[in-house]
């Protein structure tokens, strides 16, 4: 258990992962990896993986396994804070074996072993502790222990196994990992005897776990970087860390006191993600099962839908003259194919250069190589603010959105719109499969929005929320349909479907705002 002052200090400086932690208050911490399954944590860690144990190598043969058991190993551990260690001891050599209990040291041991009674004495030999236990378990046929790695490296060498219930935790944990299990206050010769009689039961097979080395995944995490809200990139010295909201096996998300956004504390990623033509082709493929080219008409048609709203509500007032629209992460180019359409002076930038090459030269706009804040992209258009600036599934995307959005706010006209699309971390799948959810953000989604806290941390750059549309409408993620299989005709699924646009539950969203300062 690690010291919660010192644990809270040291998280201020770096990154900090801890290891089956036992500590109950557990925020200060980047990463929590749980090696050995626990019931008694209400906390949740990164990763849950008794994969990590590491497995004795020497191990029983099949012959010494089917034999009857003569001889039993008792280890609690140094500590042993029910003192179960030595009636253990008895109660098994009063059923006939020869057992070797271990005690918390030296003198513990020959103060023990005198206490043993005279005719138990040739059954029963207390030793101190013994180094490199692991690989001395298949030695016993039998193991008696409490919850914990002893129990699973036992089984793993081909012991059989009975588990002491220290606390009821330990039995109940016990009984989750479908260990036999005696209660501390039925410690006798009975239990063992009738445990022993089913001695098929005293063994389980422990999956190999070659394929996790815990030190190749250490090394992994610590190449792991914490990150600060991307708002207020504001690098905090002192506790407290901002409160915890999820943890995946990659990475760890915080919700921002100061300004209330989700974003991405603790990645295991290194590197940032580079958009090259596989983003827009193999990558793309391998997340939607076609290509951004294949999907084009239908992204289009999202943007069809997005230019009518804009022009809702900006271009009545306007009508006189062509307002100008910049698309930041155009992509190949669908929103402004949609909104030239709509008759909008259309300018695009991506940092993909294929994306970039595509729309100059087969959509045949003006379109920029360059990434969104750096260059001075109203400039290189020759323009001095446009009636409107679009991020299509891009804000997310940004570690420094703070200087994303200020830039933003000075080439939006005074009036002007500034409108974009985003995964909703209010929506059904963060709602009732919150945990997948959060796996599944992609390692460059730094910023999860929520319709509801728009309004606040837009206001900071000058933008007033007009309209927050709930797109990604999915009613089968309901657990309620998802159970009754509703078919998309059912006056159920429609309901959930109004409901869901009504409430703003869809799995994405898109923000229309308004330039008023
Ligand atoms: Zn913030």
């Amino acid at each position: 258990r690690t010291d919660e002052a010192e644990a809270k200090k040291i998280s201020m400086q770096c990154p900090v992962a801890s290891i089956d932690e036992g500590a109950l208050e557990t925020e200060w911490a980047d990463y929590l990896l749980d090696i050995i399954p626990s019931l008694g944590y209400t906390r949740k860690p990164n990763l849950a993986e008794p994969g990590f144990i590491i497995l004795p190598k020497n191990r029983r043969s099949e012959e010494e396994r089917s034999a009857k058991i003569h001889t039993a190993l008792v280890v609690l551990g140094g500590e042993d804070p029910a003192s179960l260690a030595f009636p253990s001891a008895i109660a098994l050599a009063e059923c006939g074996l020869y057992v070797t209990a271990i005690a918390g040291d030296a003198s513990k041991a020959k103060s023990l072993q005198d206490q043993v009674p005279e005719n138990l004495s040739k059954y029963i030999r207390v030793i101190e502790p013994v180094i490199n236990l692991r690989e001395k378990l298949f030695e016993f046929d039998l193991v008696v222990t409490h919850y914990g790695f002893t129990a699973f490296e036992a089984s793993a060498a081909g012991c059989a196994v009975i588990l002491l219930g220290t606390t009821p935790l330990h039995e109940s944990l016990a009984e989750k990992y479908s260990f036999k299990c005696v209660q501390a206050s039925l410690i006798n010769k009975e239990s063992f005897q009738k445990l022993l009689a089913d001695k098929k039961s005293l063994y389980r097979d422990i999956k190999e776990n070659g394929i996790h080395e815990l030190d190749s995944f250490i090394l992994n995490l610590s190449q792991g970087t914490n990150l600060n809200c991307p708002v207020c990139r504001e690098e905090k010295k002192s506790w407290p860390k901002d409160p915890l909201i999820a943890r995946t096996p990659e990475r760890t998300f915080r919700r921002c006191q100061k300004c209330g956004m989700i974003y991405m504390s603790w990645t295991i990623q290194s590197h940032q993600t580079e958009y090259n033509h596989d983003y827009f082709y193999d990558d793309y493929k391998k997340q939607y099962g076609k290509t951004y080219q294949d999907d084009f008409e239908n992204i289009k048609a999202q943007c069809v839908r997005r230019v009518s709203i804009i022009d809702f509500i900006y271009r009545r007032g306007h009508s006189s003259v062509t307002p100008t629209v910049l698309d930041i992460g155009c992509a190949l180019g669908p929103f402004l194919d949609a909104a030239n359409d709509s008759g909008w002076h259309v300018f695009g930038t991506d940092i993909s250069k294929d994306a970039v090459e595509y729309v100059q030269n087969t959509l045949h706009y003006p379109a920029l190589l360059a990434s969104f804040p750096d260059a001075d992209v109203a400039g290189e258009f020759g323009v001095d603010k446009f009636d409107a600036v679009t991020m299509w599934y891009v804000i997310e995307h940004f570690q420094d959105l703070d200087s994303v959005l200020k830039a933003v706010s000075k080439i939006v006209k005074k009036g002007g719109i500034f409108a974009f699309s985003t995964p909703s971390a209010a929506g059904v799948s963060e709602k009732y499969n919150t945990d997948e959810f959060f796996a599944q953000s992609p390692a460059d989604h730094y910023t999860l929005w929520e319709p509801k806290r728009c309004a606040s941390i837009l206001k900071k750059y000058g933008f007033k929320v007009v309209r927050t549309v709930s797109t990604g409408i999915h009613p089968e993620r309901f657990p309620s349909i998802k159970k009754s299989g509703s078919d998309s005709k059912s006056l159920k699924f429609r309901m959930y479907k109004t409901f869901s646009m009504l409430f703003k539950l869809g799995d994405t969203f898109e923000v229309y705002c308004r330039k008023v300062n």
